[in-house]
């Protein structure tokens, strides 16, 4: 409003004038030109225009206005002026009192002169016409400036628009530059710990460098290896081809000599089995066990050159007194005799001979025979130590150890254990596992191919050395033994261990059958040495006689009697295929050297004397 007011101030004061006098409208219609110069300067000056603009529809009033308005005061002067019909005259003065005009020449006409004043009238209309001509050029140009004022407010307008419009983008700029602030902040936080990253990146591809300089060192190296084992690879294949051609060569030789090696394996066994012969196919060894308090005996002397010969020595009191007493002496030989050190090893060494002969294909039977403690479990069976263990368990080894190399040529066997005992002319099979209430009765047959075979026996198929073992640990346990007073844990049994033996070499066509039979005799003490009565005397009577009859059976075969009396004995009868003319027969005489049992020693002597004096015919291989 003050705005308002006082752009309009010039405009009021010229109408002041006006209503005042018209010399003074005059004064003041040239007052109003300073109004005019000054919003002309207000158009022209931008720092005026831009206060204009900010006001916006309060701009001073147009100069248009304030000139109609003057025109319409002086206007009404004019008429005020004119002449009136009445009073005239001093009408006229009146009105040139009451509205004094500024005469040009400042001095007053008289009253009388109406052509003068008619003349200042129009000339002060020419004036006021030139006037309103001015004004009207003014109002022209003042239209023109405010038209362009009008044309500048739009354009500022539409400027303002656009920096509005600019001032909202930047706005939304601003929003979307925080969010982007916000980014950058996170970029950065990803920025730092990407440089981290890279610096152990870096590092890595260091280290990485490095062991690529290495490897390739290395490969460099292998390559060099690799050119020389290439050439050597040559190398070798050539070699390979001549190998080949050797290898092809030593088949054939090797095809030529396993030809020799089974004619000599053929060979061999005739020549194994002709010195057996030479041996005679019967053989007895003596066994002197050491005495049981240490020491040596007194009536058992072993010459120190002769390893075949024994003499028992006795001195007998003379009836004429002490002076006369005599020594008797009684000289036996055998195939050997092994003194009380001589360990078990050595034993066996003789013995392995025959047992060759049983994988060669015959008949192979050892027993040993001697009064009850005088060695010959230890003999046959031995203690569980390594160099304690007996004729059994070694003839078993040797015989999977040599089968196993046979097998080399072609050869493949098949072993079954059987192992029965003797008991007062009855058999128990050994091997028997079931209840003891449930026991079978064995009966002795013979086929017609002349082969023995016990009925309801246990024959088991074995494979290796520990099965068998396994088996004679399972006999232990169930052989019968009885107490006597010579020999608390003595046998009054015989055990017959029988390993039967099939060969084949199927590629040869060639088979063979034998059988190893490992004979444990009971004691051969006499029935009124051990004092025996009852039970124990029919044990006595039964053993005796099968020992006897044994000793029968071997001379009748040695005189080759039309009759042998195999039958007269559970023992010899179940024996019958081992012993004799398709046979090898080994016999051990196990004598104690101490002197009480001096006549039983005697007795063991005098038998196996008579057994080895035998000669049984020459022995074949039972090959089909
Ligand atoms: P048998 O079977 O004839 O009744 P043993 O074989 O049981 O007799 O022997 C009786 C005792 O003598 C056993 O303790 C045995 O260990 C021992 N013995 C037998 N022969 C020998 C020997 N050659 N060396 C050492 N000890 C032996
Ligand atoms: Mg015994």
């Amino acid at each position: 409003m003050n705005k308002e007011n006082h752009s309009r101030l010039p405009v009021m004061s010229g109408k002041r004038v006006l209503s005042a006098s018209s010399s003074e409208s005059i004064n003041s219609c040239s007052d109003q030109q300073p109004a005019q110069k000054k919003m002309r300067r207000v158009d022209s000056d931008p720092k005026m225009r831009q206060t204009a603009s900010a006001t916006g529809a309060k701009r001073p009033l147009p100069p248009k206005r304030a000139v109609a308005k003057l025109i319409r005061h002086t206007g009404a002067a004019t008429i005020a002026a004119g002449p009136s019909r009445g009073f005239q005259k001093p009408s006229i003065a009146s009105v040139a009192k009451a509205a004094p005009i500024a005469a040009v020449g400042g001095s007053r006409r008289p009253a009388w002169d109406l052509k003068g004043k008619v003349t200042d009238m129009e000339g002060k209309i020419s004036n006021y016409q030139r006037k309103v001509k001015t004004v009207a050029q003014e109002n022209e140009s003042l239209k023109e400036s405010v038209a362009k004022s009008r044309q500048k407010e739009a354009q500022m307008t539409s400027d303002l628009q656009e920096l509005h419009t600019q001032l909202s983008q930047y706005e939304l700029e601003m929003a979307a530059l925080s969010g982007v602030k916000e980014q950058l902040a996170i970029v950065s936080s990803e920025k730092a710990s990407l440089a981290k990253n890279l610096c152990n990146l870096t590092d890595e591809h260091k280290v990485l460098l490095g062991l690529r300089e290495s490897l390739e060192a290395e490969l460099h190296s292998v390559q060099t290896q690799l050119s020389v084992q290439a050439s050597t690879l040559s190398r070798c294949q050539t070699t390979l081809r001549e190998t080949q051609d050797t290898v092809h060569n030593l088949e054939e030789t090797v095809a030529r000599q396993t030809d020799e090696i089974h004619c000599g394996e053929m060979e061999r066994r005739e020549l194994h089995n002709t010195i057996q012969e030479l041996k005679g196919n019967i053989r007895v060894f003596c066994r002197v066990r050491p005495l049981q308090a240490g020491g040596q005996s007194d009536h058992i002397q072993l010459p120190a050159h002769d390893n075949k010969a024994l003499t028992l020595a006795k001195t007998e009191e003379s009836h004429i007194g002490r002076s006369g007493d005599t020594q008797k002496s009684y000289n036996f030989s055998f195939d050997r005799v092994f003194g009380p050190s001589i360990p078990q090893k050595d034993v066996f060494e003789e013995i392995s001979l025959l047992v060759q002969s049983a994988l060669d294909g015959y008949n192979v039977c050892c027993f040993a025979y001697g009064q009850t403690g005088s060695g010959k479990t230890y003999t046959m069976e031995g203690g569980e130590m390594e160099d304690m263990r007996g004729v059994i368990p070694r003839a078993v080894q040797q015989i999977f150890q040599a089968s196993k190399k046979l097998r080399e040529q072609g050869w493949k066997f098949t072993f079954t254990a059987s192992f029965v005992e003797i008991y007062n002319e009855t058999l128990r099979d050994l091997l028997y596992t079931g209840k003891a209430n449930k026991r079978p009765e064995h009966e002795i047959r013979k086929s017609a191919n002349n082969e023995v075979t016990v009925t309801n026996l246990t024959y088991q198929k074995v494979n290796s050395e520990d099965e068998v073992c396994n088996l004679i640990a399972l006999a232990n346990q169930n052989r019968s033994t009885a107490r006597t007073n010579m020999n608390d844990h003595s046998s009054r049994s015989h055990s017959v261990f029988q390993l039967d033996i099939e060969g084949e070499n199927s590629g040869r066509d060639v088979k063979c059958k034998s059988s190893l039979c490992l004979v444990d005799l009971a004691g051969s003490e006499r029935v009124q040495k051990s004092q025996s009565q009852g039970d124990r005397f029919k044990e006595m009577t039964a053993i005796n006689g099968s020992l006897t009859n044994l000793g029968i059976v071997i001379a009748a075969l040695a005189n080759k009697e039309s009759y042998i009396p195999y039958r007269n004995s559970k023992l010899t009868y179940l024996l019958q295929s081992c012993l004799g003319g398709n046979s090898k027969t080994l016999m051990f005489v196990n004598i104690s050297p101490e002197a009480d049992s001096f006549p039983e020693t005697l007795n063991s002597l005098r038998f196996a004397s008579k057994v080895n004096d035998c000669v049984i015919g020459t022995a074949s291989a039972n090959r089909k």
